[in-house]
């Protein structure tokens, strides 16, 4: 074994949807080594099809996975990811995605996390009246390279039919459906093992928990140090007036609460077109 290799820390994570193909590989970098426990109770911390409420926040709910996780395997530390998909809170009509990866140290109670925020997301649903209708949704989504849902409607467990990933099954599916109560509602099945687009998503988060991990408190050590605010207030470069534009990125840690400004790089003022003095 190389001296590298005896660094390795196993570290379990909390899912039942394959999210190691997404994971793993990145953790390795920082020297941790993915366990997965068997038949991890995903579905008792929420599901996106609805049939269970996410017990808290976002942050809550990763957080109380990765606990699970570590009292499954017996082990230190352990990592788990939630995704929030809605409808964005400034462009009508365009879905919004925020995942994020933590990692728990039961030991310190510390936790370090990864972000990815954007618009690339196959989260939409809606009603179909015929088959080709059904058929020109579907593929709007991803099908079948993303798994779908089909059910009697939103919201509704009457009919649920989750991971469709043949024509066959959607077929009958809709089928059923259009001959029981003239339509169907289909939505794109959110879970990563069905959804390529979502499991992208999580490695983009997964890249930064790394990077998270690899940023450490100047005054603790502790890994984890990141931006967790901005001041505004970037001077125009013609009149000097303080804009809307990020100033500086504050650096908090999470554990000793040590706060650092940094000023944004290459970025002394602001473009008088953001200035509400020169561009009113
Ligand atoms: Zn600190
Ligand atoms: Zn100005």
């Amino acid at each position: 074994m190389s001296k590298e290799e005896a660094t390795f820390e196993d570290v379990a994570l909390a899912t039942r949807h394959g999210k190691e193909a997404a994971i793993a590989a990145h953790l390795r970098q920082v020297g941790l080594l993915i366990t997965v426990p068997p038949d991890f109770p995903s579905d008792d911390f929420g599901t996106f099809s609805g049939e269970r409420e996410r017990p808290g926040s976002q942050f809550e709910t990763a957080v109380a996975k990765a606990r699970k996780a570590i009292e499954l395997t017996g082990l230190q530390k352990a990592v788990a990811s939630e995704g929030a998909y809605g409808p964005h809170p400034v462009i009508p009509f365009v879905p919004l995605g925020r995942e994020l990866v933590v990692l728990l140290d039961a030991a310190t109670e510390t936790v370090v996390e990864g972000w990815w925020s954007g618009t690339k997301t196959n989260f939409r649903s809606g009603w179909v009246s015929s088959l080709e209708e059904a058929e020109e949704f579907a593929q709007r989504l991803g099908f079948p390279k993303h798994g779908l849902i089909v059910r009697s409607g939103p919201e509704e467990f009457e009919f649920l039919k989750k991971g469709i990933v043949t024509h066959q099954i959607f077929q009958e599916s809709v089928e059923f459906l259009l001959g029981r109560q003239q339509r169907a509602f289909i939505e794109a099945d959110m879970r990563a093992m069905v959804n390529p687009t979502r499991m992208s998503a999580i490695e983009q988060a997964t890249r930064d928990l790394v990077t998270s991990l690899r940023s450490f408190c100047p005054a603790c050590q502790s890994p984890g140090f990141r931006v967790r605010e901005v001041v505004r207030g970037l001077p125009c470069s013609l009149c000097d007036y303080p804009t809307e534009g990020i100033k500086e990125e504050v650096f908090v840690c999470r554990v000793c609460q040590h706060r650092e400004c940094r000023k944004m790089a290459n970025r002394e003022s602001a473009d008088p077109c953001y200035c509400p003095v020169c561009n009113p």
